[in-house]
């Protein structure tokens, strides 16, 4: 799906073949139909907001009630991939490089917020913090990297790693 291209923004021709595939893990359940009613960046004191595990994904969810914030990573799929230049005020003025914003509009449309883990409902799990379009596909979950303490042993490269 294409919006529009603002006055000054520059697309490119992507590659016509991928590098790599993903799989869809799960989809995202939000208040919001249309992008011009998502907030720009979600707000752990944002609305709950449900994430549904698809099948045979939802055994990957054990463990994770032990986390009171996640790292969830989604895939902005209703955004162009072949902008490089942009105009995010709309203003003719101010350009950014696609690499310099967290615009939804990249070539590799992955979206990435914080949440706060509300619960853990089987296969599903409520969170506060999103700012995604309802139905939005799930491509990964993480603790929150500040929560999380590594499960296997250091390796000799971390700070108090064991040779
Ligand atoms: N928090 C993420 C990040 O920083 O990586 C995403 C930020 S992005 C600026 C959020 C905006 O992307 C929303 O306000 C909405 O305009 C747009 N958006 C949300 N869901 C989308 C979807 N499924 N496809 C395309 N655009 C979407």
């Amino acid at each position: 799906m294409h919006s529009r291209l603002r006055s000054g923004e520059r697309t490119v021709t992507p590659p016509e073949t991928p590098d790599a595939g993903l799989w869809f893990i799960g989809r995202i359940h939000t208040p919001w139909a249309m992008r011009e009613d998502c907030p720009r960046q979600g707000r752990l004191d944002g609305p709950e907001c449900r994430i549904e595990i698809f099948a045979p994904w939802a055994a990957a969810l054990e463990g994770i009630g032990a986390y009171g914030h996640l790292e969830i990573l989604y895939w902005l799929d209703r955004s162009r991939r072949d902008l490089v230049r942009q105009n995010p005020k709309d203003d003719g003025q101010r350009f950014f490089g696609t690499f310099a914003l967290r615009s939804p509009q990249r070539p590799n449309p992955i979206g990435i917020s914080k949440v706060r883990l509300v619960a853990v409902e089987g296969a599903a799990l409520i969170v506060r913090g999103l700012d995604c379009l309802d139905g939005t596909p799930l491509i990964d979950i993480k603790p929150d990297r500040c929560e999380f303490t590594p499960k296997a042993p250091a390796k000799a490269a971390d700070p108090h790693g064991q040779g």
